[in-house]
């Protein structure tokens, strides 16, 4: 095969592909091609050097990137060779990995995996069960300490022990976290059942103490590449260190400058201890950025700049130099919405820029509110990413609850959402009975049921439970032969699910039902998809599909190709791009968000967020940021965000957009940025910016008006360069 691929490639790109054996990595800045050379790299091997699919392992960020690797990799090599890579997140390939080798550590091979809202289910039945008052142990805490506790590979019993860890906790008045982490960890071990931490941790001792499964994994995976470095913590450093310790060709690919996940555990450290782990690292830099304008690039540079501690490095492009990027003020939230809605509907008539091209990120979710209803308003379609997922809605999550229960039965989370659903006289008396009967014995729920007749329960109440154990052994029997689709609608069926919510005539009542069928319609596209596994996990039953989904992001449910504007969060935007990028609400306290300013790393690594929300641009980008917000109900006054302080006015078009009040009502509604901007008697810069403005317009639309009771807006008389550049006291 010729090795087209590696046209267009610089040199630096290049050495990284064809660095073969040994130890690599690229620190590089964003745009500068890490993820394509890493894609390059695996083509390379497999298509020149010949190496097993089965042997190279790619860690991306999200399921979204590795789909995406994959298809990449298929479309250089054009054959389907890459299927059999092991190409996915940490999490997703060590579940897999996992799921053949879990009985190792005491756990079923087909154990379930908890979401958060399990975990912290679980958490909060541990906290009553130790009679703790659950004000103060309040289960969303208590769970994220256990979970960065895991994510740093301490165990409940170093918890208890680490004295830091205790002062922290009694200073806090909770020193009882480490009794319920070890409870917690104890109960989800008797349910058969790990926590997202879990797969990383289960995944590290499985390693740390069997031999027989370290080596086998340590020399299956020849070849192991990461993307996304700076983001892993200590847990996935140490178990790549494990694993690569035999062949020595391990791959990593980061840039300092995007670590955003330090909240959740990831350090710096790992970019900067990779060279001490190993002998002969070769390190390459890669500096030309092939994704921005030279505008954009300038300011990114310039903001990163701000930070102390970045390993050097100068970002150059040899594209454009762009437009200046465009500041706007509004005076509300409602207003930015409008802005970015009336900019987008503008920019596709002007620049023939399809839905797909535009991006609208923000720092917090509960932002994406107010760009929702103005470009619903406009009729321009959207895709929201971070919203309820589908896997979340409640009666899906009943009916998988089934599923994993006839998975596994020690699943006590699932046994307690079916038990008495649909309604079958099971109440919560004797729920708690059971529960009590289990703990006192220490067997689990199910074996209680099992054994009804034994327990004392009523006639009635006996009934029931033996018809529900009947039912799900049967499901059980079936699981063997059966594939996952028509154990589901076999489920379905016999619980009476589908019928009940049938039933239901009300809105949403039918869209529950739809809701059902539609997972049951992506079970039979999960199991009519060809496999791709070895045959020890590849299998199209029940097991693999709930591994499969408990996965799942709600980006994964999405089609990124859809000719949709995309709305997300900065951090989910991670590693992608986008022609235009409006990033939104740079105030302060919300970005840099209230809860991260109280150090100099909480402040840097906010600034890091804002270098990655610049870097996702093209060819244009706006800031906007708003007076006046509601947050928690309350409406807020905003001051603009520091970091604009930090862009050298040659970078920057200023504008003022907006008007009215909160009171007064939005005066977006009447026209397009056009014509609020003619209104302030910005003609000018609006005709600058957008060219001429459409003929019709300009007799038919009234200027603008400005409010009479608006003292902030007298205030804030619009000009073109409203913003003082003397911000310095902010
Ligand atoms: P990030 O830090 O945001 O993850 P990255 O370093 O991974 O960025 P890529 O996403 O791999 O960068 O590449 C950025 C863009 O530049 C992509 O559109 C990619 O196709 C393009 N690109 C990279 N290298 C080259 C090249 N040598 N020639 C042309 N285009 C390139
Ligand atoms: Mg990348």
């Amino acid at each position: 095969m010729k090795q087209d691929y590696l046209n267009g490639l610089n040199e630096q790109q290049r050495a990284a592909v064809l660095h073969k054996d040994g130890p690599l990595m690229i620190v590089a800045g964003a745009g500068s091609g890490k993820t394509k050379v890493l894609t390059t790299r695996i083509a390379h091997l497999m298509s020149f050097h010949k190496i097993d699919a089965f042997n190279i392992l790619a860690l991306t960020f999200t399921n979204k990137a590795a789909k995406e690797m994959k298809e990449r990799i298929e479309k250089i090599l054009g054959n389907s060779d890459a299927r059999n890579l092991y190409v996915g997140t940490f999490h997703s390939v060590f579940a897999r990995i996992l799921r053949s080798e879990a009985h190792h550590l005491g756990y079923p091979n087909s154990f379930t995996i908890y979401d958060t809202d399990d975990a912290k289910s679980v958490v909060k039945t541990v906290i009553n069960e130790l009679n703790l008052d659950d004000k103060l142990y309040k289960p969303n805490v208590v769970y994220n300490r256990i979970s960065s506790a895991k994510n740093a590979l301490v165990g409940p019993a170093e918890y208890a022990q680490d004295y830091y860890i205790q002062q922290e906790d009694s200073r806090s008045n909770r020193p009882a976290i480490a009794q319920i982490y070890a409870a917690y960890a104890k109960r989800c071990f008797k349910n058969g059942a790990m926590d997202f931490d879990d797969l990383l941790i289960k995944m590290y001792e499985l390693l740390k103490h069997f031999p027989e499964s370290l080596h086998k994994y340590q020399h299956k995976f020849k070849y192991i590449l990461i993307d996304e470095y700076q983001d892993t913590n200590p847990a996935q450093y140490e178990i790549i260190k494990l694993l690569g310790a035999v062949h020595e060709n391990v791959c990593v690919v980061g840039d300092d400058a995007q670590s955003i996940y330090s909240f959740r555990g990831a350090t710096i450290q790992n970019i900067l201890q990779f060279q001490k782990d190993y002998d002969d690292v070769k390190v390459i830099k890669l500096e030309q950025n092939y994704r921005s304008t030279k505008s954009i690039l300038n300011v990114a540079n310039e903001v990163i700049n701000n930070n102390k501690g970045q390993i050097p490095k100068e970002l150059w492009t040899e594209n454009a130099e762009g437009e200046k990027i465009r500041l706007v003020r509004t005076m509300t939230d409602n207003e930015e919405g409008k802005f970015v809605a009336d900019t987008i509907q503008e920019q596709k008539l002007r620049n023939h820029f399809s839905n797909r091209d535009f991006a609208i990120l923000y720092r917090t979710n509960a932002q994406s509110r107010a760009f929702e209803e103005s470009l619903r308003r406009m009729g321009i379609p959207y895709t929201m990413y971070g919203g309820v997922s589908f896997y979340a809605r409640k009666e899906i999550k009943d009916f998988v609850a089934y599923l994993r229960l006839i998975v596994n039965t020690r699943d006590e989370e699932a046994l307690k959402r079916v038990i008495n659903y649909p309604v079958r006289g099971i109440g919560k008396t004797t729920i708690d009975k059971i529960l009590l009967m289990a703990n006192t014995h220490n067997i689990t729920m199910w074996e209680v049921l099992e054994n009804a007749s034994l327990a004392g329960f009523k006639a009635g109440t006996l009934e029931a439970i033996e018809q529900f154990v009947t039912m799900i052994k049967g499901c059980q029997s079936m699981l063997a032969s059966k594939n996952a689709y028509d154990v589901a609608f076999h489920v379905g069926k016999q619980a009476n699910i589908v019928k009940e919510l049938f039933n239901d005539k009300t809105v949403e009542g039918l869209q529950r039902y739809e809701n059902v069928q539609e997972l049951l319609n992506s079970i039979k596209e999960f199991t009519e998809t060809p496999s791709n596994d070895e045959g020890e996990v590849g299998d199209k039953g029940l097991s693999a599909y709930l591994q499969q989904i408990t996965l799942l992001t709600d980006a994964d449910e999405k089609d990124p190709n859809a000719d949709t504007v995309k709305l997300m969060t900065i951090h989910a935007a991670k590693g992608l791009e986008f022609p235009v990028v409006f990033a939104a609400g740079l105030e302060e306290m919300l970005f840099p968000n209230a809860m991260s300013i109280n150090t100099r790393e909480e402040l840097e690594e906010e600034r890091r967020l804002f270098y990655v929300v610049i870097t996702r641009a093209k060819q244009k980008l706006w800031i906007t940021y708003a007076n006046t917000r509601y947050k928690f109900g309350q409406l807020q006054q905003n001051e603009p965000s520091r970091f604009i302080d930090e862009i050298p006015n040659q970078y920057l078009d200023r504008t003022f957009a907006g008007g009215g009040s909160r009171n007064q009502g939005a005066s977006y509604t009447q026209g397009s940025a056009f014509d609020r901007m003619r209104g302030f008697g910005a003609s000018e810069q609006a005709e600058k910016l957008y060219g001429p403005p459409p003929a019709k317009r300009k007799d038919t639309v009234p200027s603008y008006i400005p409010p009479k009771a608006a003292p902030k807006v007298v205030e804030h008389t619009p000009s073109v360069n409203f913003i003082p550049s003397d911000t310095s006291n902010l």
